[in-house]
């Protein structure tokens, strides 16, 4: 498709709306387009924005012009609205061509909609905070009671949070077997890996980044250990690391996770370690109770497995365990995801995370799409209900919430919890609430700055090998943009 506009800046976020609804489109700026669609954007100023987008598909012109008053203030609030005005206009074009498209969350591409709507509750007030997110991004009223009631579960622990405090990542981007929706940068451990080589460099990574934080009078809230699967580690190994976090770090008190993540790398000696250095929070990852879906995706258990692992997790006595499960995984209709709700009730966990496949590019799924029968888009979407009510029906309320690229029906994933078992770490992290000190390779170091929300980011490399030999420069950049 041919893409005719004046803001070539707004390329990606005008690309992102065209996906919604034509998720294959390949996009060229003022190319050719071979099947003679284009659409055209033009966003003019004068006293105000006014963004005239034009569709042109099938032979067909479909239009929109929109207006949004001139503000005025910094560069970037002008670019906020002169962005808005545009995906506002060419939003409504491509909907005019789709009507009967389900696309819940309207215009909000490339944005947190709980982030947008706490901004909007905090300048313009509630009540038209609420207008603005219905009439003018177009986010259905289901969706818009969502974000309302996880901003409002999240505004305390925002809150709470200060100036010199900090979430810890220590990442593990290893895994048993490789699932065929991952995208990540995460390797296979195989006896060929040098562990001990990535767990030397993951240890002096830990010693350079408190010892940081220490000097910049940094404090940490929380801690999580994510991957890959943290679990892919040896008991002794676990036991090694988790000694070297707490001899760098206070962790006393504080929320400390670990993403368990696959039953078929948890043993009860590896939880066994887990809480006697004070981890709190466990995750325990099903993705679905299906034993055929299971194999399908390439994961090495059963559902057996994972009932055996929870049960072992409960019984150590660990304040709050994770479960996640994936709406629209290949083979599975509302059947399966029924079963794997059921299945999850039973087990009564304290937080359940529902998120939506993404097909992303990097994943054999992508390449392999074809040879699947997937969920349709109403169909998840009616799966995403069906796990909203089981949360309920468990006494949870939804606390988290992001969205992904190339999520089915530009879809969410939900985190919920009981009151107790919330998870301030991912409050802080998806909502940019405070600076992230991350470690291990692919990790993303971000410092949150207090004025006007700018975040600034120092990746980890994730490149295993480079990440190792990059150590000490990479601590000397993470240096710099904590001591700005
Ligand atoms: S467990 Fe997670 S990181 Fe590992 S292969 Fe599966 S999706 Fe990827």
């Amino acid at each position: 498709m041919k893409l005719i506009t004046n803001r070539p800046d707004f390329y990606n976020d005008v690309c992102e709306e065209i996906r919604l609804f034509l998720p294959r489109a390949e996009i060229a700026l003022d190319g050719g387009g071979e099947d003679g669609s284009s659409l055209s954007v033009i966003l003019a100023e004068d006293g105000s924005f006014r963004a005239d987008a034009v569709f042109s598909y099938l032979g067909s012109n479909y239009r929109y012009s929109h207006e949004t008053p001139y503000v005025g203030g910094s560069d970037i609030i002008e670019k906020r609205y002169a962005k808005r005005c545009v995906k506002v206009a060419v939003f409504r074009a491509l909907r005019k061509a789709f009507p009967e498209k389900l696309i819940p969350w309207g215009s909000l591409t490339g944005i947190r909609p709980t982030r947008l709507l706490r901004e909007l509750i905090d300048t313009e007030g509630r009540e038209e905070a609420m207008r603005l997110m219905r009439s003018e991004f177009d986010v259905d009223e289901e969706k818009l009671r969502l974000a309302d009631e996880i901003v409002t579960v999240q505004r305390p622990i925002l809150d709470s949070a200060r100036d010199n405090m900090l979430g810890v990542y220590i990442g593990i981007p290893f895994c048993r077997t490789r699932c065929l929706y991952c995208s990540f940068a995460s390797q296979l451990r195989t006896k060929k890996t040098d562990m001990g080589a990535y767990l030397a460099a993951l240890h002096r990574d830990i010693e350079l980044g408190s010892a940081m934080a220490a000097s910049l009078g940094l404090e940490p809230r929380s801690f999580y250990m994510g991957g890959g699967t943290p679990t892919i580690l040896t008991a002794p190994e676990l036991d090694r690391l988790l000694d070297k976090i707490c001899e760098c770090y206070d962790t006393s008190g504080r929320e400390f996770t670990v993403e368990a993540g696959r039953p078929d790398t948890i043993t009860h000696e590896k939880l066994a370690v887990m809480k006697a250095h004070g981890v709190t929070r466990v995750s325990v990852n099903p993705q679905t109770m299906c034993d055929s879906t299971l194999r399908l995706v390439g994961r090495d258990h059963s559902s057996a497995d994972i009932i055996r692992c929870y049960e072992d997790v409960r019984s150590l006595g660990f304040d709050s365990i994770n479960m996640d499960l994936i709406a629209g995984l290949p083979n599975e209709t509302e059947t399966e995801m029924e079963a794997s709700l059921k299945a999850v009730e039973a087990l009564s966990p304290d937080c359940l995370t529902v998120h939506t496949l993404a097909i992303k590019r990097a994943s054999r799924l992508h390449e392999r799409m074809d040879e699947y029968a997937l969920p349709s888009v109403e169909t998840v979407e009616r799966m995403v209900g069906m796990g909203r009510e089981t949360a309920s029906r468990m006494g949870m309320k939804p606390y988290y919430m992001y969205r992904q690229k190339y999520m089915a029906g530009n879809l969410e994933n939900v985190g919920y919890s009981t009151p107790l078992g919330v998870c301030v770490y991912n409050i802080d992290m998806m909502e940019d609430g405070m600076s992230i000190l991350a470690h291990g390779a692919g990790a993303m170091t971000k410092r949150v700055f207090a004025e006007g929300g700018r975040i600034e980011r120092v990746p980890n490399n994730k490149d295993i090998a480079t990440y190792i030999s990059n150590i000490e420069a990479t601590n000397a950049e993470r240096e710099a943009l904590f001591d700005l």
